[in-house]
C-alpha cells in the first residue's frame, strides 16, 4: 500500500516536474527573442534621503514590453531563466541600459547614482569582473562609483570566499556593492562579517509590516543598528506611507525607496519626478526630534 503511494506519487511528481520544465524552456526561448526583439525596458525608481528631500540614486528594474500582455513584471519571466546563461546575457544587457542612462543624466548635470540587480549565476561566472571592467570601459563618462550592484545574501550561500573576492576586485575600480532584501537569508550574520557589502537593503517585507508588527520593527532596528555597528550604509525598501519614512529616520535609517516616494518609472519620466520631489514635513520634523531608544526596551 505505501509502496503503490509512493509509486503513484512519483508519478504524479514527475508529471508536475515536467510540465515545469517544458513551461520553463517555452518560456526561456520567448525572454531570448524578447532581448533580440528589444522588447526588454529599465523602469527605475529613486532612492531618497528622506531628511532632506535630496535624490541620491535610482534602482533599475527590469520590464518586458510584451507585444501581446502588455508590460510584465520580472517575476513573470526571471524565474524561468535564472539558472541558465541567458540570466548573464541579460545582465549584461542591463548593465550597459543602466550605464547608458546615467551618462545621459549626468551629461544633463543630473548625478544620480545607478543600482543594478545582478543574479548569482551571472555574478559568478569566471568572466564577471573582466567582463564588468570592459562594459565600464565603453561609458567613458560614467564614474565607476555612479554604480551600485545589488545582489541577494543568498548569492553567496555557496562560495562566500568566492563572492568575496569578486566585491573586492570590483571595489577596488570604485564600484560598490548592496546587499538587498537583507534579513530574509539564512545567516545575514555571519555573511555581513564576511562580505564587504558597502550598503544594506532592509528588505521591504520587514518594512511595510513595522508600524503593525513589533517583530519586524524589531528587525528594522536591529539592522539599522548592525550596518552601524558594522559601518556600512542602510537604505529601506518598501517604504509605502509618510508614516514608514518618519518612523524610520527617527530609528537612524535616512536613505529609503518605496511606492511611498515614488513608483519605478520609465526613464524619461524621472527628471520632472526629482523636480518635484519634496520631503514630507512628518519628515523633517522627525529629523528634530531626538533618535528612538531601542524599540524593545519599551514594554
Ligand atoms: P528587488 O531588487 O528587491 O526590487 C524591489 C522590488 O519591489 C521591485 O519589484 C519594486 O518595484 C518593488 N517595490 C519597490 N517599492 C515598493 C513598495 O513600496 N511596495 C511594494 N509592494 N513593492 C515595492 P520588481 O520591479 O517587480 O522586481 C522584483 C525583483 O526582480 C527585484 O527585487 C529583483 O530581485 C528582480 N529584478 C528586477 N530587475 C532585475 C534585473 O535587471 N536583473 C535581475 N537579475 N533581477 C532583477
Ligand atoms: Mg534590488
Ligand atoms: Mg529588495
Ligand atoms: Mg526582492
Amino acid at each position: 500500500q505505501a509502496k503503490m503511494q509512493g509509486r503513484s506519487k512519483v508519478h504524479f511528481f514527475d508529471a508536475a516536474a515536467d510540465e515545469q520544465v517544458r513551461t520553463h524552456h517555452n518560456r526561456r526561448t520567448e525572454v531570448r527573442e524578447a532581448l533580440l526583439a528589444d522588447q526588454l525596458r529599465l523602469f527605475y525608481q529613486p532612492k531618497v534621503n528622506l531628511r532632506d528631500g535630496r535624490v541620491v540614486g535610482m534602482e533599475a528594474l527590469l520590464r518586458w514590453q510584451h507585444p501581446a500582455r502588455g508590460l510584465l513584471a520580472p517575476l513573470e519571466f526571471l524565474p524561468a531563466i535564472e539558472h541558465t546563461d541567458l540570466i548573464a546575457d541579460i545582465g549584461e544587457w542591463v548593465l550597459r541600459r543602466a550605464l547608458a542612462q546615467v551618462e545621459q543624466w549626468c551629461a544633463a548635470g543630473r548625478e544620480w547614482a545607478v543600482s543594478v540587480n545582478i543574479a548569482a549565476r551571472h555574478f559568478q561566472r569566471p568572466d564577471f569582473v573582466r567582463q564588468l571592467r570592459a562594459i565600464l570601459d565603453e561609458f567613458p563618462g560614467v564614474p565607476p562609483r555612479l554604480l551600485q550592484l545589488e545582489i541577494l545574501e543568498s548569492s553567496a550561500l555557496h562560495d562566500v570566499a568566492h563572492v568575496r573576492a569578486i566585491m573586492q576586485e570590483c571595489q577596488a575600480f570604485g564600484i560598490r556593492f548592496a546587499l538587498d532584501d537583507f534579513g530574509t537569508g539564512y545567516s545575514s550574520m555571519s555573511y555581513l562579517k564576511r562580505l564587504p557589502a558597502d550598503v544594506l537593503k532592509i528588505d521591504q517585507g520587514f518594512v511595510r509590516n513595522m508600524l503593525e508588527d513589533r517583530d519586524d520593527l524589531h528587525l528594522v532596528s536591529a539592522v539599522i543598528g548592525l550596518a552601524r555597528a558594522f559601518n556600512r550604509g542602510v537604505i529601506a525598501e518598501g517604504v509605502e506611507t509618510v508614516a514608514h519614512g518618519e518612523l524610520l529616520i527617527r530609528l537612524g535609517c535616512d536613505l529609503a525607496q518605496g511606492y511611498g516616494i515614488a513608483r519605478p518609472m520609465p526613464p524619461d519620466d524621472v527628471p520632472a519626478w526629482a523636480d518635484g520631489f519634496v520631503a514630507a514635513p512628518e519628515w523633517i520634523s522627525a529629523s528634530l526630534q531626538e533618535p528612538l531608544a531601542a524599540p524593545w526596551s519599551e514594554t
